[in-house]
């Protein structure tokens, strides 16, 4: 049987892993942060309208500059966006491709700050772009001093910033944002798919002036859109130009794009169960010290925890009962999504159960 390394696979690619998350089909999945709650049946219906108007033209190629879309996520967005200041894609980890072949590549090199969104270093290695590390600060957190150092130190060609950053929840500063600017010659992307869940300035908000920043962002999470495949990213209208040079052509389907500008005119109603997501991640970061773990601060839709003495093992008690959620290569930790409310208690209950049961997941104390 032929194995990957009997064929000329690039050299760099030599013993390197696929992204894969587990996609099991269990009574409560919270393990890859999708909104847990289905999409109002009306807005399905308006969708599949759309999409069925769209059917009857897919003897065309569809539109390549996806007007009617970058108008909608431009309005959705609002800080006087424009069109031309909005760039999409089969979601974000596509834009974050599109950005690395514009601005990486061999020779060149993005820096990022581990534990951060395992995709990041993936896509790096995809587009031959070397993937440099620094340090955060205590607790998961990234000061403006620890990231402009960083920065000079390492004088890399893109900096990623993950606000806020998955696996850890964390929120970061816009005043972090402004001097990473400031410390790079280079392209600053903020990655904010998680932004719909934090209170505070976004990254949106420092747009205007600053032609290398670069934000994006996607509607598989808070829109509760993930099936749908859909990323965008705003920037200056020059950055978005850079972007159409290494794109496919006609690469979102007339299908995808009228699913999303229908699904956009409906945002208050997709984006209804925010606040209650919020209350269920404050509900988990509340109840978790009182059965022995050490939930960390979160502004997004999961919550990263410690004190776990055995990670897998307490992976795979929740999996049997039908509960997945995230061992995301932490010692000592698990990650969480926050799901409906009867989704956040069966969990919490499950893991009560497991501490009564002889102390299989928490650490001595
Ligand atoms: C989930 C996630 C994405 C979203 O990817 P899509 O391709 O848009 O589904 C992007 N960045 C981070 C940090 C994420 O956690």
């Amino acid at each position: 049987m032929t194995s990957l390394n009997d064929l000329p696979i690039r050299d760099d690619l030599r013993g390197k892993t696929p992204y894969g998350a587990p996609q099991e089909h269990v009574r409560v999945q919270l393990n890859v942060n999708e909104n847990t709650h289905p999409i109002p049946e009306g807005v399905a219906t308006d969708i599949v309208t759309a999409v069925a108007r769209a059917v009857l033209g897919v003897n065309r190629y569809p539109d390549r500059e996806f007007t009617e879309l970058r108008e909608s996520l431009a309005a959705y967005l609002g800080h006087g966006l424009a069109p031309e200041n909005i760039w999409a894609a089969n979601g974000s980890n596509e834009v974050l491709q599109h950005v690395l072949q514009a601005f990486g590549g061999p020779g060149r090199s993005v820096l990022g700050f581990p534990p951060t969104y395992s995709m990041h270093s993936i896509i790096a290695d995809g587009t031959g772009t070397r993937w440099v590390t620094a340090e955060r600060d205590t607790d998961y957190r990234l000061s403006a001093a620890t990231v402009a150092s960083a920065i000079e130190r390492e004088r890399p060609d893109i900096v990623f910033l993950c606000s806020p950053n998955n696996p850890t929840g964390t929120p970061l500063g816009i005043d972090v944002i402004e001097a990473a600017y400031d410390a790079t010659p280079g392209i600053l992307l903020v990655d904010e798919a998680y932004a719909e869940f934090q209170d505070g300035p976004t990254a949106l908000s420092l747009l205007a002036d600053r032609p290398r920043l670069l934000v994006s962002r996607t509607m598989s999470k808070a829109f509760a859109f993930a099936g749908a495949r859909v990323g965008y990213l705003a920037a200056d209208p020059a950055a978005i130009d850079a972007l159409r040079l290494v794109r496919l052509p006609y690469h979102l389907s007339a299908l995808t794009q009228a699913a999303a500008v229908a699904a956009l005119a409906h945002a208050d109603e997709m984006l209804a169960m925010v606040d209650d997501i919020k209350a269920q991640r404050d509900r988990m970061i509340a109840a978790l010290p009182a059965l022995g773990y050490t939930p960390h601060e979160s502004a997004a839709n999961f919550v990263l925890f410690g004190g776990v003495a055995d990670p897998h093992a307490v992976f795979e008690s929740l999996f049997a009962e039908g509960i997945l959620i995230r061992d995301v290569g932490i010692p000592n930790h698990l990650r969480v999504t926050a799901g409906t409310d009867a989704e956040t208690t069966i969990f919490l209950d499950a893991l009560a159960r497991l501490g009564a049961a002889g102390d299989l997941g928490r650490m001595a104390p």
